[in-house]
């Protein structure tokens, strides 16, 4: 695409846009003047779909109306909730339907997987993550590993950003017992080759894991085809699910009917046909379903569910081809005036930009704030701002480029 830095070629970019129109099944947040905010904060919290009202208000009625029969006979009843949300997960991480869940929170579901996936030995105890991890993502495997009795010292090992993964697992893949990586990491906006790094991982015997929260809904999954073995993910970044939301899990089909292993159960995990004899022994539900352990929040998976049904309507794959677009439209407006410490290649990147501010960093993110943008400020020096192709215009993208040139020169 030959990008032009005018307001009329965005308005032609938006004219174009096919996807132009779901901007409209949005809140937007306001400034103080009533006008839009340009908001690029998607990777942190999406926005409320307009549809998502009217879902809680379903399940609030059911409640209201039939107490506990909403269980089973509500409009979209409860005991098969989880249910109405596989479909729409499964298209957007690239699964079988049997492989995915919506199920508790992103850490959560780490440790689940954890206990089922991160098996040590004497000889193969080690994790590997990417160096500068969410902190979430360091303290629950730093804590797996020390509930095993091993030491983080010697068993935890870090991807240094730059460095080649087929040479370290070359190195250590045979004391490595999991791969666990952002599939983008959620401070650089690199995306991972996580169909290579399974393929190298599973050459060295590891099991490899991929933490998604910022990359569901924002790049293309093939997590069946790419033969992952599981993979979690939160579902208010890019997902759009509401603060604090249901989170999304999926687990190969391989270990579908493996019994062997270990799990922490619960009665929401157990065979649908026997769960309300309330027997005292577990049997699993096949595939990813038989991870689960409670009951869960209708009210919050209402929100999920009306925020998935929009991205299985837009096609992951129409989103991403905007998205690529997008981003692109952005980092051709910096004009490579500023450090951009995301990959250049859309390859190598989903729709986030981080930019490394060298001076005053902290003053132009209030200039931006004060201007109408939401975006965000990581420490030391990094704002991250995420054109998100659902509800993002290239409108948007030009007006704030041109607020972030004023701001920053
Ligand atoms: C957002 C995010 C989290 C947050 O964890 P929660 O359990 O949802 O609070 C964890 N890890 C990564 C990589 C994240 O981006």
């Amino acid at each position: 695409m030959k990008y032009e830095n005018n307001i009329a070629f965005a308005e032609k970019l938006d004219a174009a846009d096919p996807l132009a129109e779901y901007r409209k099944k949005f809140h937007i947040p306001k400034t103080k003047n009533g006008d839009d905010c340009i908001y690029l904060c998607g990777n942190s919290l999406g926005l409320q779909p307009v549809t998502v009202a009217a879902a809680l208000k379903q399940e609030l009625d059911d409640w209201k109306n039939l107490g506990v029969e909403g269980h089973f006979h509500g409009k979209n009843p409860w005991k098969d909730y989880h249910e109405f949300l596989t479909q729409q997960t499964a298209h957007i991480v690239g699964a079988k339907p049997a492989e995915v869940v919506v199920m508790n929170n992103l850490t959560v579901n780490l440790h689940l997987m954890m206990v089922s996936f991160y098996r040590p030995t004497k000889a193969r105890h080690k994790i590997l993550i990417e160096g500068g991890a969410f902190p979430s993502d360091q303290y629950a495997v730093k804590s797996q590993i020390l509930f095993h009795g091993f030491d983080p010292a010697t068993s935890l090992v870090e991807l240094k950003t730059g460095e080649d993964i087929e040479s370290l697992l070359d190195r250590e893949g045979d004391s490595i017992a999991l791969i666990l990586l952002g599939g983008v990491n959620y401070y650089t906006g690199q995306l991972f080759d996580m169909e290579k790094i399974t393929g190298a991982g599973h050459r060295k015997g590891c099991i490899v894991g991929f933490d998604l929260a910022h990359a569901a809904g924002n790049v293309l999954l093939e997590l069946h085809r790419w033969g992952v073995d599981f993979a979690c993910w939160c579902s208010y970044k890019y997902l759009n699910g509401g603060p604090g939301a249901v989170a999304g899990c999926f687990v190969h089909e391989r270990f579908a009917n493996d019994a062997a292993l270990p799990r922490f159960a619960g009665w929401w995990g157990h065979d649908k046909a026997s769960r309300f004899r309330m027997g005292p022994d577990f049997r699993a539900i096949p595939g990813a379903e038989g991870w689960q352990l409670s009951n869960p929040s209708i009210l919050a998976m209402a929100a999920v569910k009306a925020s998935l049904d929009i991205f299985y309507e837009a096609k992951m794959e129409n989103l991403r081809a905007k998205s690529v677009l997008l981003t692109g439209y952005l980092e051709y407006l910096f004009g490579g005036r500023f450090e951009i410490i995301t990959p250049r290649a859309a390859a190598e990147r989903g729709c986030q930009l981080s930019i490394r501010m060298s001076k005053d960093g902290r003053k132009v993110f209030d200039a931006l704030t004060a201007a109408g943008v939401v975006c965000d400020w990581r420490e030391p020096d990094c704002i991250r701002v995420a054109p998100v192709p659902l509800y993002n215009s290239f409108m948007d993208v030009y007006r704030f480029a041109k607020i972030f040139a004023e701001a920053a020169t």
